[in-house]
């Protein structure tokens, strides 16, 4: 299997877009309420190992959690766009730490190509995989690419408390936890994307998750750099936002 399989990419075809749309009228669970006050996720996808160094210490000197979401594949050494990925050791201090380590699929596969049963079995290999390194079982999930069919949604939610994808949006009453929305801080927009969201998650007392891969003086497209995401932490600081790990902000909607 090459890396330019469509297995490992979004898809961007009409198609494609429709497929994710679609998806979100199709086994939707509603969270049944608000969060109590305004409050903000951190997570990485992948994992990669500047997330895990850079990003994860500031964090935690901030006295903030992150989420991660981990490929058993690249733990174990697959090769990927944004490697140096953080390996086993470093992803169970993270753990250690408080951040929480959720789930991708096992060799990051997008769900809408392989298939509802194919994404489940890759989603059972990577809980299988973290178990096996000391990990607890993951309770939340990020759709790789952002991507996803009606069928695989169906599937894999039953497995999970919240499946994040990628369309931008704030949590609240009535949104679906099985395709919460995410804000990206990447790029050039990175910081200023960041505090925006922040300042409406704010306003309205809703529950922003936001997401990035690398934190690095020369971050990959999809990644951002150690003073964006400085910026993004200061805000939520000034804004006084509660900081939650995904599982933890899934429990306050629906406890
Ligand atoms: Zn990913």
């Amino acid at each position: 299997m090459t890396r330019d399989s469509a297995e490992f990419e979004r898809r961007h075809t009409l198609v494609g877009k429709l497929g994710r749309e679609t998806a979100r009228l199709a086994a939707r669970r509603p969270a049944c309420k608000a969060p109590p006050r305004a409050m903000v996720s951190f997570t990485f996808d992948d994992a990669p190992a500047t997330a895990a160094t850079f990003a994860g210490a500031r964090l935690e000197a901030a006295g903030f959690r992150g989420t991660y979401f981990a490929c058993g594949g690249y733990m174990d050494g697959m090769d990927g766009p944004l490697a140096p990925y953080a390996d086993w050791s470093a992803v169970r201090a993270l753990a250690a730490q408080g951040h929480e380590i959720a789930c991708h699929t096992h060799g990051h596969r997008n769900c809408a190509v392989i298939g509802p049963a194919e994404a489940v079995a890759e989603t059972a290999r990577n809980r299988e995989a973290f178990e096996q390194h000391g990990l607890s079982a993951p309770t939340t999930f990020a759709y790789p690419f952002g991507d996803l069919s009606a069928g695989a949604k169906a599937a894999l939610a039953p497995h999970f408390n919240l499946l994040r994808a990628t369309h931008a949006g704030l949590m609240s009453k009535g949104s679906d936890l099985n395709q919460a929305p995410a804000v990206a801080i990447e790029g050039a927009a990175a910081a200023r994307t960041g505090i925006t969201w922040l300042e409406r998650a704010m306003a309205e007392g809703a529950w922003l998750i936001l997401y990035t891969h690398d934190v690095a003086e020369a971050p990959s497209p999809y990644g951002c750099t150690p003073a964006a995401f400085e910026a993004v932490v200061g805000k939520v600081r000034e804004l006084g936002l509660e900081v939650v790990t995904m599982a933890e902000g899934a429990a306050r909607l629906t406890a």
